[in-house]
């Protein structure tokens, strides 16, 4: 196993210890919670506080790690099937937008 998934797995066993719950069930709880840190980082740009990005970045991560680790999903796997797929794609996806 890699670093990505042995770190999930012990940020879903850290949650599970502070009596947090995470699974498939409040899923769409969990991702909002997620939407939350990106807002909070986002709030952080508007501030100027690179601190604050840096650490409400870290909060986002955290959270996808966490639900990654708790229904085990090889986000590993994900990330280099995705990128794989990304690498084929044409520049800019073939779109003039630069977002
Ligand atoms: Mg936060």
């Amino acid at each position: 196993m890699g670093e990505l998934n042995s770190l999930a797995q012990e940020i879903a066993r850290w949650r599970e210890e502070k009596g947090f719950v995470t699974n498939w069930e409040g899923m769409l709880a969990k991702l909002m919670l997620v939407v939350t840190e990106v807002s909070e980082a986002a709030e952080a740009v508007r501030e100027d506080s690179r601190e604050k990005f840096a650490e409400e970045i870290a909060d986002t991560f955290i959270r996808l790690l966490d639900i990654c680790g708790s229904i085990g999903l090889d986000i590993e796997r994900g990330i280099n099937q995705k990128m794989e797929m990304n690498r084929g794609r044409p520049y800019r996806h073939g779109k003039k937008s630069q977002w």
